[in-house]
């Protein structure tokens, strides 16, 4: 079920949570900024999910209200976990779903990084 992007942030959302070290999860990065772990429903071989450490519901939210630091440390740690996994040279996508029509269904923003295998050009 897509959430609705224009509620306020639940800190009891399942990645929240994951955040809060309150549910494990398959970690592959973290750092001061964002936390890097691997998608319990892998669409590709390689689908690992990155979260900014900040209550953030969306695309939209963080980067009208997250501070510049956390933007760039977020952005940063996105290209980090992509050089840590090898998928530089092979290549990957990044993806964020955004509100309802974007399907997003876990209301802390997320980046999907998709790869492990030829991706074409198919829109997710
Ligand atoms: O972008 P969207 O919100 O649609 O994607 C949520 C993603 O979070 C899904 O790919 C789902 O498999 C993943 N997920 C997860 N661990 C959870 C709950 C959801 O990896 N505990």
């Amino acid at each position: 079920m897509p959430i609705d992007p224009t509620l306020p942030y639940d800190d009891q959302n399942i990645f929240a949570r994951i955040l809060r070290g309150e549910i494990p999860c398959n970690k592959v990065y973290e750092d001061d900024h964002a936390l890097a772990f691997h998608d319990i429903a892998p669409q590709t071989p390689v689908h690992v999910l990155v979260v900014p450490k900040g209550g953030y519901v969306s695309w939209d939210d963080f980067s009208a209200h997250a501070p510049a630091e956390l933007i760039a440390g977020f952005v940063r740690a996105v290209g980090t976990v992509a050089r840590q996994l090898d998928l530089v040279e092979p290549g990957y996508r990044l993806l964020a779903n955004i509100g309802g029509d974007g399907g997003q269904e876990v209301a802390h923003l997320h980046v999907h990084l998709f790869g492990g295998m030829p991706l074409g050009r198919m829109i997710a």
